[in-house]
């Protein structure tokens, strides 16, 4: 059983902001990666609206600065995945987490900063196809559909991002939006607009998606008609919300209808004291890696005060 004051679980931008506040308040925090290491700025190309960043910077690139910031300062950074986590309901109780390599770990305060995982349909031609031509990133796997023709689901920024960014790569994108309108904000919906290889369809959703290794088409449903249109596509990119990442903590943490963390008041305190919760698993309102950040800031003083409080 290894012992810490602060245990951190998620490295996106809201865990290292934890890790780099936590180390310079001399918690020495041990920070959990989980599976994916830097989160979901990894799979994001630029990122042009984190303060400090004139020029933009993509995301893997500030995810290894945030991780070398936190590291300059202490942190002890381990890739890893907790499955499994005791709280305990005592001021100044010990929490035990338990990592899927065998090793457990007592902390003093927890920072929980998991994140939100991209949702599918949920066809089953859709799971069938997962990595045979259905993705739920088009940064990550885009490239492989270079001069093809694809398609993708959604209607939020997530999806207006993604189209104009497959639109530079592949020959034509058609874009489905179940209802008449957008949900993304207008700046994207003009790009998703002026972009001519993109074909919107709206009120449109996926029938089945045709293939058996591989996509081969689409068939699309118009969902005021009831009229049914096949497409020849080889990729199908699902960009239509996420969900977060608190099945370890069911049952031992208040959480909201969909899932998300609930804290108390303005602050990062979960139910349980000395557990903090913060970033996207939080937060299903903003969800900016700048406001991840500063709830990473925030449950870092939180934890602060809680320790010294005990
Ligand atoms: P959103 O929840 O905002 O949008 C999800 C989209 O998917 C909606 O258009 C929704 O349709 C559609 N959808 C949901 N379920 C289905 C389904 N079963 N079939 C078809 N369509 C479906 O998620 P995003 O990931 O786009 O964005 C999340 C947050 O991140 C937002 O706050 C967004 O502003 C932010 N963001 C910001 C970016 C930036 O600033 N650069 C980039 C990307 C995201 P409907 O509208 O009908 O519900």
């Amino acid at each position: 059983m290894e012992q810490v004051k602060t245990l951190i679980i998620g490295s996106g931008p809201a865990g290292y902001t934890a890790a780099i506040y936590a180390a310079r308040a001399d918690l020495k925090p041990l920070l959990y990666t989980g599976m994916e290491p830097g989160g979901q700025l990894t799979t994001t190309t630029e990122v042009d609206n984190f303060p400090g960043y004139p020029d933009g910077v993509d995301g893997p690139t500030m995810m290894v600065e945030l991780q070398k910031q936190a590291e300059r300062f202490g942190t002890e950074v381990r890739i890893g995945h907790i499955g499994k986590v005791e709280f305990s309901k005592e001021a100044g109780g010990i929490h035990k987490a338990f990592v899927d390599d065998g090793t457990e770990i007592e902390a003093k305060s927890i920072i929980i900063s998991t994140g939100a995982t991209a949702k599918y349909l949920g066809l089953p031609s859709e799971q069938r196809l997962r990595g045979g031509g259905v993705s739920a990133c088009a940064v990550c796997d885009g490239f492989f559909y270079k001069g093809q023709e694809v398609a993708i689901v959604g209607g939020g920024d997530t999806a207006a991002e993604e189209a104009t960014y497959l639109a530079n790569i592949c020959s034509k994108v058609t874009m489905l939006v179940r209802k008449d309108e957008m949900r993304a904000s207008k700046v994207m919906q003009h790009r998703v607009i002026d972009t001519p290889n993109i074909e919107l369809r709206y009120n449109t959703e996926i029938d089945e998606v045709i293939g058996d290794m591989v996509v081969e088409g689409l068939r699309m449903i118009n969902n005021k008609t009831g009229e049914k249109e096949e497409i020849a596509i080889t990729g199908l990119f699902i960009a239509i919300g996420h969900k977060p990442n608190t099945e370890v903590f069911d049952g031992q943490l208040d959480m909201d209808d969909d899932g998300y963390l609930i804290t108390k008041g303005k602050s990062t305190h979960t139910n349980m004291p000395g557990v903090f919760a913060s970033g996207d698993v939080q937060d299903k309102e903003y969800r900016q890696a700048v406001t991840a950040a500063g709830t990473g800031c925030m449950a870092a003083l939180d934890a602060e005060r809680y320790l010294q409080s005990l």
